[in-house]
């Protein structure tokens, strides 16, 4: 089959998070502008589409999705996979309703301007891009289901990624949960509210982790007073005291880069407290 060919001012590889944010952009900032999406998985969304079914976001929705369209229901609000994906094909149709946008899904770029269906391989795409090629695979978000473990498993050991706890169709002795970051959070609480019993429950958390209890931050919701702050122009250390809603009452320490004229962090990168306890023992709301 000869290979077809495209027109577009632009060529967008990823209909994840980051692909979809940005086609939204200019599909609202250039009313003429036209758009073609290649993607390998089979609706929007990107790793979504391979996250366990009971995964939500770990702050609040409000905070993400695209500009033109709110997800979730407001306030404190967590979108569980099934409403992220729902909302992702929502945009979707919403884009190619506009009849500039093509999107092609279960279809992989090589790099360039080419790509190719994962379905039939004579099906090959060449596209003119009048304006940019832009790559918006570059988190290259890896979650369990999608790939191996990075480390040796001995013969006889049954051994699921998360998304397996929903669907087990026996239950077992014992588990034991590897990782101790949201995802490992999420199988020992799946399986704690699930009603089995803490002996039978076993963690194996490699490293430390210092998380922010997000009741502090979330919309709304203000909680923190800011007691120093050491700057630089643009880039400053913030050091914050919890509110005594704070269960541990520790103090905090964020990294945040500051717009000029902005009296809040835009981006936090760190923190020191207790709260990965506090997120097992949160204070009374
Ligand atoms: C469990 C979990 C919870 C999270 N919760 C939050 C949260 O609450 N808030 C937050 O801000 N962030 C959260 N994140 C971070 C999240 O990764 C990002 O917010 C965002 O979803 C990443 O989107 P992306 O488009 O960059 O990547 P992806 O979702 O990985 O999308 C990239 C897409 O590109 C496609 N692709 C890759 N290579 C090719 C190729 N060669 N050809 C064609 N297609 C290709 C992939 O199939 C995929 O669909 C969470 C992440 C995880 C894993």
């Amino acid at each position: 089959m000869p290979e077809n060919q495209l027109e577009a001012d632009y060529l967008i590889i990823g209909a994840g998070a980051m692909g979809m944010a940005f086609v939204d952009e200019l599909h609202s900032q250039d009313p003429h502008c036209s758009i073609v999406i290649v993607d390998r998985h089979a609706s929007p969304g990107g790793h979504w589409n391979d996250a366990y079914p009971f995964v939500t976001l770990h702050q609040p929705a409000l905070y993400y999705g695209v500009n033109s369209e709110p997800l979730g229901s407001g306030g404190e609000d967590l979108s569980s996979r099934a409403e992220i994906l729902a909302y992702y094909e929502r945009v979707l149709k919403k884009l190619l309703r506009s009849g500039r946008v093509q999107y092609f899904p279960q279809s992989v770029s090589h790099g360039g301007s080419r790509f190719r269906s994962l379905l039939e391989p004579s099906l090959t795409y060449d596209v003119q891009v009048r304006r940019k090629i832009v790559d918006a695979t570059y988190m290259n978000v890896e979650v369990p289901s999608v790939r191996g473990p990075k480390y040796e498993v001995a013969a006889g050991a049954a051994l699921l990624p998360i998304n397996g706890l929903a669907d087990l169709a026996e239950p077992a002795g014992a588990y034991v949960i590897i990782g101790g970051g949201k995802t490992g959070i999420d199988a020992v609480l799946l399986l704690l509210r699930r009603g089995v019993a803490p002996d039978h429950i076993h963690w194996v958390v490699p490293n430390d982790a210092w998380f922010l209890d997000r009741a502090q931050i979330q919309p709304h919701v203000p909680r923190l007073t800011p007691v120093h702050v050491s700057s630089s122009l643009h880039l400053c250390h913030v050091y914050l005291l919890f509110s005594p809603r704070f269960s541990l009452g520790s103090s905090c320490f964020f990294s945040g880069c500051f717009l000029p004229g902005s009296s809040r962090p835009n981006l936090m990168v760190n923190c020191f407290g207790h709260c990965w306890v506090s997120y097992f023992c949160p204070s009374p709301r």
